[in-house]
């Protein structure tokens, strides 16, 4: 009898490192050991695929080349610690002649980015194929561009980018693979009829791996990732998140669709046909067992799951009272098909239709978004709303769960819901809303839907008790305050920020030891405690401001500071701030056109740094992103003549550039990507010598959170620095300095069960620290004085304002507490005390500094 194909597939964080291979090897050998043929179908490594979709964007503004050594030093350097030596110029020639014809011609085709991109699984399986052969398994390496074909040939963006495949089972190609014993092949990418290459879709390697299940009529097709499983919603977003033993291949579908990363949306079809069993995996926990997915009897009526997506565009169309005329819908939905548009949701009113779609999903950019209103606009009158996020509650029956969802839903008596859609299967129930909103209402519906709900055979765990231990896990790593106890319960004052010079100390050390950073800021607004601003100006930081207030502040504090280790970087602040500042002697980043053009005498015969707007905003929260179309920070790309015809007017020497994309970024390219923007723009400005590539490097908050590998940064940077030997790179993070230095202790006041649920009562509260009220931040929350008692309680822990939102943290597992407890709040050293407020005259904190 033949052996049975299983197909396993590892994504990008697992075939990036060392240990995943580790995983790749045993798992392969342990189907060859139990008589099956494993087929192993791999992504590129993690990051690969975003650095190679930004290569030819790069390549039209000749600004390849650092993203080319980049990506060769990246395998060079995985190659090393696999032990292998592999020549991969015939998967990199290519590629760098690619972006050269591109950056000759100056355009490139959705072909030419398949083409580029399909590389990165190219490279991944070469590196992986020969260590394997190496550790003596039998392993074959196979185009997979040979295997599977799409449906069609086309140009669009959908055909070259998102393409589909046939799922039907393929005898032939059965034959072909049953030749070797195990194989080895990549996800993601396919060829068009007509041989050419064609990508399914980001995050398409789940995909690839069930269609090579579906055609090859394998036993199982196992998902090997970075999560142990399906969860009730993102782990990394919610901790408190479930993990979902068994799931059935309609919730899987519905799930996947509705944004749950995990699988990729078009990965059930091809297993669900052949009733073959997938299985999600964790590369890095191989002893845990996962979520299995097949064909379940019927459950109870109950919500399996919430899943979101941040990235949804909403049409508004406006129907003229066009509504009743026959054909009108047909001629909606034909513009969006021949624009290659996919709808997802649709509700219609009287006067109003309003659709939904996923830009990325099926590969829409904004020229086809363009075009697709210009088409409505015939019809009816249709406009675009960006930024929105859909939040999908999956599981059977949902419209029986509707009842149990109304204190969810108060949270938004004041803000919009944009549209509500019930799927006619029964299956879902999704509500579109600002993107910003979005974090806030996961966090409370997973809250009110899973939390206290009893494990069985279907509901485990959740991820904080498979990965934390109890309670000192609140923030990962023994954080400094465990061994610190004591001096902290010594604290007096109630409500305290305790701040740890020591941690402050190590986290500067840290950025002064980047070798591509020449010098960094400490942006003071994060928390300006006189001592901190002592201890970091004495490790050698320069310091930033944004007001005059903080000015002075600093200069009082720091009697040792000069004004050139001063940035002044105010944002629509009046014309005497700007004189004032410069007559200090500090380095002033202007902002806008408006001071310029307005007030050029202001700025004559002075040196001046500019803030551009790199065009794309990151980090952990809309509220946080400072850069791209919707920010009100820096001047836009559009306006970069205009500003230096204005600075020359005004006889301002521009010497310095400066652009800051948002705050709690974690990857590492991001300031690489910063440099390559803002040296491109030095071009236009002779006097250029500083490049301030901002702040915003990410901490870790949230347990399994990864940190941003500093190293990983200062590495990316080489490249653009080495490229613009005359530019001094600069840096001025706030929160990366002090966040984790930094607790909030609070005295536990009253105690209270309501309804399901229990409140914990604590001196503390919004007027104290904003971050949780404001950007429904999540911080870690522990009771300091009980750190070692089981936990017992699930509470809100809240303060004593009067506003619904003064909430600490939701649904948090604590020990049994008492009045007089001290909880302590984690990570809070970074926009605690500078934003806590006078509101409903509580006071202000006190701060405490232990050295
Ligand atoms: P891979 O690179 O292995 O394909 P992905 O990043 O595509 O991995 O998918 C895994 C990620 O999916 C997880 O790290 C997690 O953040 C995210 N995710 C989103 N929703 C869920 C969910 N409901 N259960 C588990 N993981 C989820
Ligand atoms: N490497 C591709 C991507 O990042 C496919 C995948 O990882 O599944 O989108
Ligand atoms: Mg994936």
């Amino acid at each position: 009898m033949t052996r049975p194909f299983v197909v396993l597939k590892f994504g990008g964080t697992s075939v990036a490192a060392p240990e995943g291979w580790r995983t790749i090897a045993a798992a392969t050998r342990a189907h060859l050991d139990a008589g099956r043929r494993p087929v192993v179908v791999c992504s590129a490594l993690a990051g690969v695929s975003d650095a190679l979709d930004g290569l030819l964007p790069a390549a039209v503004g000749g600004r390849h080349a650092p993203v080319l050594d980049d990506l060769r030093r990246r395998h060079a350097e995985l190659a090393a610690a696999l032990g292998v030596e592999v020549d991969l110029s015939d998967v990199f020639e290519p590629l760098e002649r690619l972006a050269l014809g591109v950056s000759l011609t100056g355009e490139f085709t959705h072909r030419m980015r398949a083409r580029a991109m399909a590389t990165g699984e190219l490279a991944a399986t070469r590196l992986g194929a020969a260590h394997l052969q190496a550790l003596g398994l039998p392993i074959t390496w196979i185009d997979a561009r040979d295997c599977l074909t799409t449906v069609e040939a086309g140009d669009t963006p959908a055909h070259a980018l998102a393409a589909r495949c046939d799922d039907h089972a393929d005898a032939a190609l059965a034959a072909r693979l049953a030749a070797h014993d195990a194989i080895l092949t990549q996800g993601f990418v396919a060829r068009d009829p007509q041989g050419r290459t064609a990508l399914l879709g980001r995050g398409g390697s789940d995909t690839s791996a069930a269609l090579f299940a579906a055609r090859l009529g394998a036993a199982r097709c196992e998902i090997w990732t970075d999560v142990p499983g399906v969860y009730t919603t993102n782990p990394r977003d919610v901790p408190q998140a479930r993990l979902l033993r068994r799931l059935d291949y309609d919730e899987a579908q519905e799930l996947a669709t509705a944004g749950a990363k995990v699988l990729h949306p078009r990965c059930l079809a091809p297993v669900r046909r052949h009733r073959i069993p997938l299985e999600v995996r964790c590369t890095v926990h191989p002893d845990l067992p996962g979520t299995v997915v097949g064909a379940l009897e019927d459950g109870p009526a109950e919500v399996k799951a919430i899943a979101a997506r941040r990235n949804v565009t909403l049409v508004s169309m406006d129907t003229l009272g066009m509504w009743q005329q026959v054909g009108f819908l047909a001629q909606v939905f034909g513009a969006f098909a021949r624009h290659g548009v996919s709808v997802d949701l649709v509700s219609t009113s009287e006067s109003n239709v309003t659709a939904s779609f996923d830009p990325a999903a099926g590969a829409v950019d904004d020229a086809t978004v363009a075009a697709l209103l210009a088409d409505l606009n015939q019809v009816c009158r249709a406009r675009a709303l960006r930024d929105c996020a859909a939040i999908s509650l999956v599981g059977r029956q949902i419209r029986a769960t509707l009842h149990r969802l109304g204190p969810a839903l108060a949270l938004f008596e004041d803000r919009r819901i944009h549209l509500v859609s019930q799927a006619a299967s029964d299956l879902n129930l999704t509500f579109v809303v600002d993107a910003a909103e979005a974090d806030r209402l996961v966090g409370r519906l997973h809250a009110l839907l899973f939390d206290g709900r009893e494990a069985d055979d279907r509901l485990g765990p959740t991820w904080r008790e498979t990965f934390a231990a109890p309670q000192a896990a609140a923030t990962p790593a023994a954080p400094w305050w465990v061994a610190e106890r004591a001096r902290l319960l010594a604290v007096e004052a109630s409500p305290a920020y305790v701040y740890h010079g020591p941690t402050v100390d190590a986290a500067a050390a840290r950025l002064l030891a980047l070798r591509h950073v020449d010098r960094v800021f400490y942006a003071i607004k994060a928390n300006d405690h006189p001592a901190l601003l002592r201890r970091l100006v004495a490790a050698g930081l320069g310091l930033e401001c944004v007001s005059p207030g903080e000015l002075d502040h600093v200069f009082a504090a720091c009697p040792a500071l000069t004004p050139d280790r001063v940035l002044f970087t105010p944002n629509f602040a009046p014309r005497a701030e700007y004189a004032a500042a410069l007559a200090r002697g500090v380095h002033v980043t202007v902002d806008n056109l408006h001071p310029l053009v307005r007030w050029p005498e202001v700025f004559a015969g002075h040196d001046i740094f500019l803030r551009l707007d790199p065009g794309q905003g990151r980090g952990h929260h809309a509220k946080v992103r400072t850069a791209g179309r919707r920010s009100k920070f820096g001047v836009a790309p559009e306006e970069l003549g205009a500003v230096a015809d204005a600075a020359a007017a005004a006889g301002a020497r521009v010497v310095g550039l400066h652009a800051h994309a948002g705050s709690g970024i974690r990857e590492a390219g991001a300031w690489a990507e910063t440099a390559v923007f803002l040296a491109d723009a030095a071009t236009r400005f002779p006097d250029v010598r500083v490049l301030d590539l901002g702040g915003g490097l990410g901490v870790r908050e949230k347990p399994g959170q990864a940190a941003l590998d500093l190293a990983a940064v200062d590495d990316a940077l080489g490249p653009v620095r080495r490229a613009h030997p005359s530019l001094a790179f600069w840096m001025e993070p706030g929160r990366y300095l002090v966040a984790e230095a930094g607790v909030l202790l609070a005295r536990v006041q009253q105690i209270k069960a309501k309804g399901d649920k229990t409140y914990i009562g604590v001196d503390a509260g919004m007027h104290t620290l904003l971050r949780p009220a404001l950007y429904g931040a999540w911080h870690g929350i522990v009771n300091l004085s009980r750190l070692d008692a089981p936990l017992a309680v699930t509470a809100d822990v809240v303060g004593p304002i009067c506003e619904t939102g003064d909430v600490l943290g939701h649904a948090r597992r604590l020990p049994r507490t008492e009045e007089g407890d001290r909880l302590l709040v984690a990570t809070a050293g970074a926009y605690g005390r500078t934003m806590a407020s006078g509101y409903n005259r509580r006071g202000a904190p006190a701060e405490v500094v232990l050295d």
